[in-house]
């Protein structure tokens, strides 16, 4: 039988694992192995804290052996992963009416009258689980004592318990069954924790901070925790202890480093502050890690209580993930398993442009960074309906509190009237990546008349919109100017040896130069999608289309085909000039005819008079045009096999932009892709037109070139006949929103109005246009890819769908063989990250 670990004292040689004992305690143990002067802490497992909290007594008792007799305890909490939360720490257990006149002697009356207050009322409220109001932080007078325990025992019916392993008892019964908590578990979920996720405990002998000489508390970390460079910086109060010095902030908290601003902890106690120094470089080395150290002096003395990872920005993140690699403290693999991959997108986060106009109408606490622009709301639920209809919207609450969390995820940024840095939004929010404003003070939120009253009167209401800026703390009326963040070397850097690692490819999803620029500066490997219809969209090139579309005989449509045939020229050889060379795949015109079939009377008229024909003329003809079900409708390789001559005019485009970037010495190999197919014949048809199109132009221009053809994958047909199909097809792309669309039956333009309700249901855990359905269209995806390769060894595979920049759509095509993902150019940093990751 497997022996169950047990509580133990943390010591440098018995085995501590952050798997049964949480990361608190195995770092307690690698402190005490640097030889860190850690205070004696004893351990409790997951096993023993799940059977604490399930009921059995805790065994204080002996845990109270292994401590000299009346030192005074802390208990904190040691989850797995030091995301994962817990609940707080208590300080002071063992108090009690003969500690308390020890330590009047000890350490005199004040000091022992204001740590047996403190120990009351925290044990009151934490433990006890009474009203806080009851036991207001007060001066701790004896008076103050004696109304804390009078206030204890009325509403106890007992005394205050005098027994340390009483007190110890029910701390550790109270933080055991605290991580039960549905808020807890809730929030610890959203870090990513799994259901069963265990909760270790360490029960550690006090360090008094209060007394004589030289004490009290403090905090030090060496790199700063928003832009994760090298900075001193925390904070040290005197006569302190526990984290004093952090939430009782502005008490009198002294510099760390000499500072002409005052009094700094470096001139108070000189060889303290070089201990601290030498401690911090020697848990960068040996941790390999950046740490913030909470230290206390007892008359002089210096105690190291704890060190945890610094708190860290995702700019941080990065920087110090890379500046430790380059350090030689950690290796480049390490590096990029430090960054999770949604990290980046936080920190590609858009920021307030500094050049554009500012409507500021209230400011606060610059929380968490980032700026978004969104609706006013003003409860959880409006943030959450928000979302279902695919509404950006900024939350607005007076502070937020657990039941917001669900209106949070919804919500593109959050600001309330209360709190601080800490603050349950701001903590909140900073996890969640979301751009977030606290403490906005003089802004009134009347939520019953749904509206805001801003400082000097302005009111703004509920569906205004607005721009949070999370970096600056200040919020804006109406949308503001935004900058793409900038991406500096250290990001650069960091994704290249991401490259290194991974082992799928990672391709763009581009159709305009701006597109193709972007996705160079991300360094995709190339375009794995252009829309061609998609270069139709600006109003003039909107007419060259619908003209095309318009026209009802071939001398028509030729002569539209004539205009079109140069701008698609200059459209590829500004592609193919961008991406210097790097593999472009180009999709044949797949226009949904209600995308570009004017929708209105004034559209038909703006048409109209743009032809030259008679109104009457051109509703007819819309009219003829339209169609039932546009999405199933003459689309994609069925416009190609009815009116050939229109991918005949884009193969000549192509073609004649490959052979004029090459006389620039780019040489392109164009790949160009059919879409929306759903039976083999369809591909040879095409096939047959493209090849004479090509001799032609070779024939005319005298020059050679080469191009692969390829085929997209978006019926559950062509993933069934993937085998016949691959014969004429070097590539297979798989478009995973119509497929999606198609094996669900489900309108991708529709699907929203009822997502929600089916998500909440569990119909589908999660909407199947966001994340690739795994075990429906995956299995297309598999079949298809089998069939595809089956026929062609040699064949390409790749997803060019909006789940090609999802990390678990990336697993699974990198577990299927793909390729490549191809996805929007935004999301680029994000796949290579996340392909990395998976191939370390
Ligand atoms: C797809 O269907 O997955 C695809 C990429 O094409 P579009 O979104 O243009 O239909
Ligand atoms: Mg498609």
């Amino acid at each position: 039988m497997q022996k169950t670990p047990d509580h133990a004292v943390i010591t440098p040689t018995e085995a501590i694992q952050a798997g049964t004992h949480g990361w608190r305690a195995k770092c307690l143990q690698r402190l005490i192995r640097l030889d860190l002067p850690v205070p004696r802490t004893v351990a409790l497992p997951f096993t023993a804290v799940r059977a604490i909290a399930s009921g059995q007594p805790a065994p204080a008792a002996t845990i109270l052996q292994a401590f000299e007799p009346g030192v005074l305890l802390s208990v904190r909490p040691s989850p797995q992963n030091t995301d994962w939360g817990g609940p707080g720490t208590l300080l002071n257990i063992g108090l009690n009416a003969e500690s308390h006149a020890r330590l009047a002697q000890t350490h005199g009356q004040a000091v022992a009258d204001a740590l047996y207050l403190r120990f009351i009322q925290s044990y009151a409220i934490h433990v006890a689980r009474l009203d806080p109001d009851m036991f207001d932080a007060s001066a701790a007078t004896p008076e103050a004592l004696r109304a804390a325990l009078r206030a204890y025992e009325q509403e106890t019916d007992e005394p205050f318990p005098e027994d340390a392993a009483h007190q110890l008892t029910q701390a550790l019964r109270s933080m055991s069954r605290a991580w039960e908590g549905t808020t807890a578990r809730l929030l610890r979920k959203a870090k990513g924790a799994p259901e069963d996720a265990g909760l270790g405990l360490v029960v550690q002998e006090m360090a008094l901070g209060m007394g004589h000489g030289v004490s009290g508390s403090g905090v030090i970390q060496f790199v700063d925790s928003t832009t994760g460079l090298p900075q001193i910086t925390g904070r040290y109060l005197s006569q302190s202890l526990g984290r004093d010095a952090i939430t009782r902030a502005g008490e009198g908290t002294i510099y760390l480093q000499c500072d002409p601003r005052g009094p700094s902890l470096e001139e108070l106690a000189p060889e303290v502050f070089a201990d601290l120094m030498r401690y911090g470089a020697v848990c960068r080395r040996r941790l390999r890690e950046e740490m913030q150290i909470e230290f206390t002096l007892e008359n002089g003395q210096i105690r190291v209580l704890d060190a945890i990872p610094v708190t860290r920005s995702s700019r941080a993140k990065l920087k110090i993930a890379v500046a430790l690699a380059e350090d030689g403290v950690i290796g480049k693999d390490d590096a990029v398993l430090r960054v999770e991959p949604r990290a980046l997108s936080e920190l590609l986060h858009p920021q307030v442009d500094p050049r554009g106009a500012r409507d500021v109408f209230a400011r606060g606490i610059a929380a968490s960074p980032g700026a978004a622009v969104g609706r006013l709301v003003f409860s959880s639920t409006s943030a959450q309906a928000s979302a279902a209809r695919g509404e950006s919207c900024i939350l607005v609450r007076r502070e937020t509190s657990p039941e917001d969390i669900r209106g949070m995820h919804a919500a593109q940024g959050v600001l309330t009237e209360r709190g601080g840095m800490t603050s349950h939004a701001a903590v909140i929010a900073r996890g969640l990546g979301l751009p977030c404003v606290v403490g906005a003070s003089g802004l009134q939120l009347d939520a019953r008349d749904k509206r805001l009253i801003a400082p000097g009167g302005r009111i703004l209401h509920e569906g205004d919109l607005v721009t949070l800026d999370g970096t600056t703390g200040e919020a804006l009326a109406g949308e503001a100017m935004m900058l793409a963040p900038a991406l500096d070397d250290d990001f650069r850097e960091f994704l290249s040896w991401a490259d290194e690692f991974r082992d799928i490819g990672v391709r763009a999803n581009a159709d305009t130069p701006e597109d193709a620029q972007t996705a160079l500066n991300f360094s995709a490997e190339g375009v794995g999608l252009c829309r061609t219809e998609h270069m139709f969209f600006d109003q003039d090139r909107l007419i060259a289309m619908r003209e095309m579309i318009f026209a009802d005989d071939p001398k028509d449509r030729a002569s539209s085909l004539t205009r079109l045939l140069p701008m698609q020229r200059e459209d590829f050889i500004h592609l193919f000039s961008i991406m210097e060379g790097l593999p472009v795949c180009i999709r044949l015109f797949d226009p949904p005819l209600h995308e570009f079939l004017p929708h209105s009377r004034e559209g038909l008229r703006e048409l109209a008079e743009a032809l030259d024909r008679p109104l009457s003329e051109i509703t007819r003809r819309a009219e003829a045009l339209s169609e039932f079900n546009p999405m199933l409708g003459m689309r994609g390789v069925r416009l190609g096999v009815t009116l050939p001559e229109i991918y005949e005019m884009q193969a000549q485009a192509i073609f004649e932009a490959t052979i004029a970037v090459g006389a620039r010495g780019i040489q392109v190999v164009p790949e160009i892709m059919i879409p929306l197919v759903s039976a083999m014949r369809e591909v040879e048809l095409v096939k047959t037109r493209l090849e004479a199109v090509a001799a032609q132009v070779r024939a005319r221009r005298g020059v050679d070139f080469a191009y692969k053809l390829g085929v997209m994958v978006e019926t559950p047909r062509a993933c069934l006949r993937a085998g016949d199909i691959a014969q004429h097809a070097g590539f297979l792309s798989f478009g995973t929103n119509d497929l999606t669309q198609m094996t669900y039956g489900l309108s991708r333009d529709d699907a929203g109005r009822f997502m929600s309700a089916y998500v909440n249901q569990g119909v589908f855990p999660e909407d199947p246009f966001h994340t690739l359905d795994i075990d429906g269209v995956g299995e297309l995806l598999l079949i298809g890819a089998e069939r595809g390769r089956a026929t062609r060894s040699d064949l390409t595979l790749s997803i060019c769908g909006e789940h090609g920049g999802n990390p678990e759509s990336i697993a699974f095509a990198r577990r299927a063989g793909f390729d490549y993902v191809s996805c929007s150019p935004y999301r680029v940093p994000l796949a290579r990250l996340a392909a990395a990751h998976l191939a370390l």
